[in-house]
């Protein structure tokens, strides 16, 4: 069955604003609500598709992976249905945007919707990779906790054999309202914390929690490119909703090891190339690493520490780049150490043939400068 593109469902233009959106949806979800259509079928397929549609649009990051991607991007399957006890029904949006209409009054048990809807929480997990895995991207399988329906309390939370009550000090709306001077403020219940049901005798096997953390297996591709502290969103990968809730999302922080050759500045390498004096003096062909084998560079003659080469291309495709950055390769003068007497005698002598100034370029300079700020 094809799904209807989300902002036809809603009858709205694709750059809607919030409001328009909101507007709309309420418009369509009064008119299709179960309530008022009691045994229509098609009203009942109508309004879960209205609902599915605002709850993607609502949510600035959903709408912008739908408008990229389309439904692909969003899998509202992951959101949605599934709770435990398959509730998973209307109260949740009605919580919050309908709460002003039909009021707290609203005839809710009818078999175990109600009470508050919360999203479950987002989950962090921090992955360290190499400069070559950011620079060429993979595929890893990472641990996460998932939960798993309780097979002792059929998810209930309540000891076999009992039920969890309506909870008393909200009479099962998960809220309560308290008075504060002439504001009459709605908070969570502090009782059964917006759940609507408290449970008298809990269930030993998960605590009265009715599901129990296990962990499972989760593909992550880390795309090319990728750098030190971005995210990867695995949406509906966090901890499961609460009365049905949608599930929150998981994000993968990237922390890119340290690299003992290259130094990464966005998409651009830098790395240091130790020479030593008589090479750079005479010149000649050096290598240089990159991340995909040697390359080769030709020193000139006479050049100096510090000296900056660039080889372009032979940096980093950067995630959101077209083109890949350059590779810096910095010459630096090593100074030979441990000379023994011949070596020595050799560069005495050689330094001898060094009187003219021509010789040294940066010493004649460094020597006027000098002179200058003495007199
Ligand atoms: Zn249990
Ligand atoms: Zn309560």
């Amino acid at each position: 069955m094809a799904k209807r593109d989300y902002y036809e469902v809603l009858g709205v233009p694709k750059n809607a604003s919030e409001d328009e959106l909101k507007k709309s949806y309420r418009k369509l979800a009064m008119k299709h609500h179960p309530d008022r259509n009691p045994d229509d079928k098609s009203a009942e397929e109508k309004f879960k598709e209205v609902k599915e549609a605002y709850e993607v649009l609502s949510d600035a990051r959903k709408r912008e992976a739908y408008d990229r991607f389309g439904h692909a991007g969003v899998d509202p399957s992951a959101g949605g249905g599934g709770g435990p006890g398959g509730q998973g029904g209307f109260a949740d949006v009605f919580g919050d945007i309908f709460g002003d209409i039909f009021g707290q009054g609203r005839g809710r048990g009818g078999g175990g919707g109600g009470a508050n809807v919360y999203r479950g929480a987002d989950l962090r997990y921090g992955m360290e990779i190499t400069l070559e895995q950011a620079a060429a991207g993979f595929a890893s399988e990472i641990r996460v906790p998932s939960w798993e329906s309780c097979e002792v309390c059929a998810g209930s939370g309540a000891k076999p054999g009992t039920k969890p009550k309506i909870c008393g000090t909200c009479n099962g709306q998960g809220t309560v309202r308290m008075q504060q001077g002439f504001f009459s403020i709605q908070q969570t219940c502090p009782t059964c914390h917006g759940r609507g049901k408290v449970i008298a005798d809990p269930c030993t096997a998960c605590d009265g929690a009715g599901r129990l953390k296990k962990s499972r297996t989760l593909e992550v591709k880390i795309p090319a490119g990728i750098d030190d502290g971005m995210r990867i969103r695995l949406s509906g990968n966090g901890e499961p909703g609460v009365n049905g809730g949608p599930p929150g999302d998981l994000y993968v922080e990237i922390k890119v090891k340290e690299h003992p050759v290259f130094q990464r500045e966005g998409d651009d390498l830098h790395c240091e190339i130790p020479i030593s004096f008589v090479t750079a003096a005479l010149g000649g062909k050096i290598q240089v690493p990159t991340l995909h084998g040697r390359a080769e560079i030709e020193l000139p003659e006479g050049t100096q520490s510090g000296k900056t080469f660039r080889l372009r291309g032979k940096g980093i495709k950067g995630y959101h780049s077209s083109y890949p950055g350059d590779l810096y390769a910095h010459v630096s003068l090593e100074t030979p150490v441990r000379l023994n007497d011949r070596q020595k005698k050799l560069l005495r002598e050689f330094e001898t043939t060094l009187q003219d100034p021509k010789h040294s370029p940066q010493s004649k300079g460094w020597m006027d400068k000098v002179k200058d700020f003495f007199q």
